[in-house]
């Protein structure tokens, strides 16, 4: 019975972190999203491990939202701030996520690696423009509100929108990218389910343009995408077969409630920043 449950749970929610999880390892997917209680009760979302380097990922995001909430406002923020933000949130989320103490020079690296993302971001056009005043219009957005699109729960709202003339901007920041993006364009275009559902913002496709700041090696790349309908319908089927990928890994999951079992990750450098790796089965293979 309580197999059949779980078996029968259909998993809704698409986001492009769970896809990037999920497309580098079904393990770490799973670790992440499936949770099964000792008594045998199903428990969603994500457990409260985290990796130093998603510790950090997840400051710098809180802290450059603080900024543009400043900024907003009128108020400009000098480094000094940035790196008391970064060490206050390291602080707070490591506690709420382990009970031990943050060794000082891990710390101060967190702190670091955040800092030089938020400073190179702001040398970017638009952030440039926003804090010169040549944009005018603009709001940014946390990604904690999932926009209904048919039978999935889609978490892709832009984290910066601004307007010029006509035209919306729809912004993405990625604090981290990966080597290979085959779908980066789609991914991108998945911003657009959000303005679609958002009652302030035109519904025209060709009003839009993508954009997709990433941080590679070091640097701060940029992607522009003018979206059309056939790109659109792309990002639809991409996010519908996610989904149903993700429930064929359930299924499996459930029907065996064996993490170990999973396909292991093809690229043991993604193993670094994984919070699962303690015990993981592929510390135990000769490759
Ligand atoms: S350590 Fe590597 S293989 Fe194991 S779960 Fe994490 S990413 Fe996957």
């Amino acid at each position: 019975m309580f197999g059949k449950t779980l078996m029968n749970r259909y998993l809704s929610e698409w986001s492009l972190t769970r896809r990037k999880t999920f497309t580098n390892c079904a393990r770490r997917y799973a670790k992440q999203y499936f949770f099964v209680t000792k008594r045998g009760n199903y428990k969603g979302g994500s457990t409260t491990n985290i990796s130093y380097f998603d510790l950090m990922i997840k400051c710098t995001r809180i802290v450059l939202f603080e900024l543009l909430s400043d900024l907003h406002k009128g108020m400009h923020w000098k480094d000094k701030v940035i790196i008391s933000k970064m060490r206050f949130h390291v602080n707070v989320n490591y506690l709420s996520n382990s009970q031990h103490k943050i060794p000082s020079k891990k710390k101060n690296q967190l702190i670091i690696h955040g800092y030089r993302r938020i400073k190179g971001l702001m040398k970017q056009d638009v952030l440039r423009k926003i804090v010169d005043k040549s944009i005018k219009e603009w709001s940014f957005h946390h990604r904690v509100q999932s926009t209904r699109f048919g039978h999935l729960d889609v978490y892709c709202s832009p984290d910066i929108v601004y307007r010029q003339d006509s035209v919306w901007h729809l912004v993405r920041l990625n604090f981290q990218s990966e080597h290979r993006q085959p779908f980066q364009d789609l991914e991108l275009c998945s911003m657009l389910l959000w303005s679609k559902g958002n009652q302030y913002l035109p519904s025209l496709d060709e009003k839009f343009v993508i954009h997709g700041l990433s941080w590679y090696k070091g640097k701060w790349l940029c992607n522009q995408v003018k979206p059309n309908q056939k790109l659109l319908q792309q990002t639809k089927q991409l996010l519908e077969k996610d989904v149903h990928h993700f429930n064929i890994l359930a299924q499996e999951f459930y029907r065996s409630n064996d993490y170990d079992s999973l396909p292991l990750t093809k690229t043991k450098l993604y193993c670094n920043r994984c919070p699962y790796k303690i015990n993981c089965p592929i510390n135990k293979e000769v490759r």
